[in-house]
């Protein structure tokens, strides 16, 4: 019959070669620093600097100030690849699909909700779905979330690991973003020490 050999290209695909296709992943932008000891010294000495979170005393806190810089803008600049394509930082795909405005639809997602500062870096690039799950798994697990807090703090790696119930998953993070990030962490523990010892020498004096 003739409209067996007007067939679109994409059904003469088997399903074998479609599901190889869609196991190519994009490759993973690479964000290396040239000195990442200046680096991880700059995110540490800033994160001094930021506006402190502040919440309005409603019933339920509602934050009213705003991250520094552009955490959307900071993301996209960190996770677009060579090819123009944004990665999800776990599923490592390209963003399923784009806003109106043609660019990509993603989550940023805080990565640590107790963080004292506003940090563009403290988010997670990830489509709808790693969204969900590393809120449903991550955030809403005290003991994983504290993990993962040390893990960051204190990898050499860029890839973490993640327990995801039944599952398991990974944050990749490209060089420059985990520098930033440690370098908060860093800058934040400086801060809280700080003010213990400010608290214990006014309570002795
Ligand atoms: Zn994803």
């Amino acid at each position: 019959m003739a409209s067996e050999t007007k067939k679109p290209q994409l059904f003469r695909l088997s399903l074998k070669q479609l599901i190889e296709k869609r196991r190519v992943k994009p490759a993973f932008p690479e964000r290396a620093s040239p000195d990442p000891e200046r680096r991880l010294r700059h995110a540490k000495s800033r994160a001094h600097e930021v506006p402190t979170k502040e919440f309005e005393n409603h019933s339920r806190s509602v934050r009213t100030s705003s991250p520094t810089g552009d955490k959307v803008t900071y993301l996209r600049q960190n996770y677009t690849n060579d090819e123009s394509e944004l990665a999800c930082q776990m599923c490592e795909e390209e963003m399923p699909f784009r806003r109106r405005d043609g660019e990509y639809y993603f989550e940023a997602v805080q990565l640590f909700d107790d963080l004292a500062g506003e940090h563009e870096a403290a988010n997670l690039a990830l489509c709808p779905l790693c969204a969900a799950k590393f809120k449903e798994f991550i955030k809403r697990d005290e003991r994983r979330r504290k993990e993962l807090r040390v893990q960051v703090a204190s990898t050499n790696e860029l890839q973490i690991g993640l327990d995801l119930g039944k599952e398991t998953g990974n944050i990749r993070f490209v060089e420059k973003h985990l520098l930033d990030i440690q370098g908060i962490l860093a800058g934040e523990e400086e801060q809280k020490q700080k003010q213990k010892q400010e608290n214990r020498e006014s309570a002795s004096s």
